[in-house]
């Protein structure tokens, strides 16, 4: 079958290659994959910055039928559609793994990092982390709410909104969009959109941003103060340090931050008004099988609409020269069906 692997170069590109999977064992499933979308950090697992992942199968926001059942399988049959998340297996019998946060379990598997991913015509999952996929759910869709839609959703879930309330939103982009969207639709915040792109601006307000602003050269921190008094919370997909800064500054007493983006870095961030404003900051790191099986419901229903195309497996390493000059808008998804 083929498969888009690590280059031992680790120059940031993936080879085309036929590669021989492995017999399943008994409580995996083999996936024939029909979709993966192409992510960010994909392209670092390809450079390794991870570590040396050469000759790594990289991909994890795929979407599948399985095929084969290993022999002690019993929440899966043979035609069911599922997804392969970043968040691959928890190791099940850690504090993280029993207390609902598995994503941060010590020894996890991330797919196309740490285990063969799902940039492939097939896949061995681990039938108990394998989520489904509903039926009335486009899997094109799918593919992409695997990872920039769960993130983002456990991101707002992490943000601790109440109806009505104000959220800021850094980075209105991949991710960007899907958290206007989650926020509006099922948390229903109030939005402010922050970006230092137009274009995305205005995508974030077709999608139901209240109010947007260009921080380029701006401090959005200020402004939003002015316009509201401070949210209520922010979340911060942008990868920049400055909209980590302002985010800090666009929330009122009380307010929650919550952490995606990755930029390099540190926040900087005032203790006095950490300390007289009670302000919490939190890290939110993709979502648990739950969140994902909530975002793919929640999406099936109409709540998000991710912004897809679908291009050959043949094409990778011309998206991945896209993704780099930031030339793409939503999410590239590999169509392994044709
Ligand atoms: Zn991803
Ligand atoms: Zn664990």
């Amino acid at each position: 079958m083929k498969a888009a692997v690590v280059r031992d170069s680790l120059d940031g590109y993936v080879d085309i290659k036929d590669v021989q999977l492995r017999d399943i064992k008994a409580n995996e499933a083999l996936v024939d994959v029909e979709y993966c979308g192409l992510c960010h950090t994909d392209l670092h697992v390809a450079q390794g910055d991870f570590g040396n992942t050469a000759g790594r199968i990289i991909g994890h926001e795929g979407v599948g039928r399985v095929k084969e059942i290993g022999a002690d399988v019993t929440n899966l049959k043979v035609g069911d559609r599922v997804s392969i998340a970043w968040f691959f297996a928890g190791c099940g019998h850690c504090e993280y793994c029993l207390t609902g946060r598995e994503t941060l379990c010590r020894n996890v598997e991330n797919a196309g990092f740490n285990v063969d991913g799902a940039m492939a015509e097939q896949v061995i999952v681990k039938a108990n982390y394998a989520v489904k996929v509903p039926d009335d759910l486009d899997p094109v869709e799918a593919s992409s709410i695997t990872c920039a839609g769960v993130t983002t959703y456990k991101a707002l879930k992490t943000a601790n909104l109440h109806p009505g309330e104000w959220v800021t939103i850094y980075g209105c982009g991949g991710l960007g969009n899907l958290a206007v969207q989650w926020a509006k639709n099922v948390f229903k915040a109030h939005v402010i959109a922050i970006d230092i792109n137009d274009d995305k601006l205005e995508t974030a307000k077709k999608l139901g941003a209240d109010l947007t602003f260009n921080s380029k050269t701006a401090d959005s921190g200020a402004w939003v103060q002015e316009q509201i008094g401070g949210a209520h919370a922010s979340v911060v997909t942008a990868v920049s340090q400055i909209a980590f800064d302002q985010a800090i500054d666009s929330v009122r007493a009380g307010a929650r931050v919550v952490a995606v983006g990755l930029p390099k870095g540190a926040m900087e961030v005032s203790i006095v008004k950490v300390v007289l404003d009670g302000i919490q900051i939190a890290g939110s790191l993709v979502g648990t099988r739950q969140d994902l099986a909530e975002a793919f419901q929640l999406t099936a229903e109409g709540d998000v609409k991710p912004i897809v195309a679908t291009r050959k497996l043949e094409d990778l390493n011309d998206i991945i020269d896209e993704m780099k000059a930031g030339k793409i808008e939503g999410r590239m998804v590999v169509d392994f069906t044709k």
